[in-house]
């Protein structure tokens, strides 16, 4: 079985079917929404690895859906639209979708959308060799998707475990703001690091004794952030 949970996202039934059942074939494991309200709630109780979404949906608009799911997770989402909605695309994109596929699509085209995206997980989250991640009181397990700082749990987001996850495979190294949001979000684009600015200081919030003088996470102003190997 495919460890992957994709949500799929998509009012007109000819068109999920064909999705699940390509998913299926494939040993995915999914979900189903067919409006954006269900979407959301579905996205916020299972927590799917992928979201593939439809734009034009029965109740609110995709974008809506996009920027209400990445209030609080970083999960890939890739746009299913039709070619008339070239504009709606690029609002897409803009409001933090990771790529597009184009209607009609094809079987083949679908799937390989799906492995690029699972490559670009499996990269953030680090090779499942290393299973843990040491540095000062800061332990990632990487097999149980956890993150501890002495001995307390730390409550991440996904997206700020994405990050710390992120930071922690290139411990000592800045990262570029365009390197962290193509890691997390597949797609650069400027107001991408306006929220990598939000999210990083939640990140910290969480991680860092003191605000005023960061011990893990060092800003280079203007460049990106660095974990710094202690
Ligand atoms: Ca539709």
């Amino acid at each position: 079985m495919n460890k992957f949970t994709i949500l799929v996202v998509e009012d007109d039934k000819p068109v999920r079917n064909l999705i699940t059942a390509t998913l299926k074939t494939n040993n995915y494991k999914y979900l189903t929404a067919e409006n954006g309200a269900s979407a959301i709630s579905e996205a916020a109780s299972h927590n799917p690895d992928i979201i593939l979404l439809d734009l034009g949906l029965p109740d609110i608009d995709g974008t809506e859906v996009i920027k209400t799911v990445r209030e609080w997770s970083g999960a890939p989402i890739i746009v299913i639209s039709a070619r008339s909605e070239d504009a709606d695309k690029i609002d897409a994109l803009d409001c933090g979708a990771d790529d597009y596929l184009t209607k009609p699509f094809s079987v083949g085209e679908l799937l390989a959308r799906l492995r690029a995206t699972q490559r670009r997980l499996a990269f953030i989250s680090g090779p499942q060799t290393e299973s843990v991640f040491v540095n000062g009181n800061l332990k990632i397990d990487y097999a149980a998707g956890c993150a501890y700082l002495g001995d307390i749990e730390l409550k991440l987001t996904p997206i700020e475990y994405k990050l710390l996850c992120l930071l922690a495979k290139n411990v000592g190294k800045v990262l570029t703001h365009k390197f962290i949001t193509d890691a997390v979000w597949g797609n650069s684009w400027d107001n991408d690091v306006a929220s990598l600015r939000v999210f990083m200081a939640t990140l910290r919030k969480k991680l860092e004794q003191s605000s005023d003088s960061p011990q893990y996470i060092q800003t280079h102003i203007g460049i990106g952030y660095r974990m710094i190997k202690l």
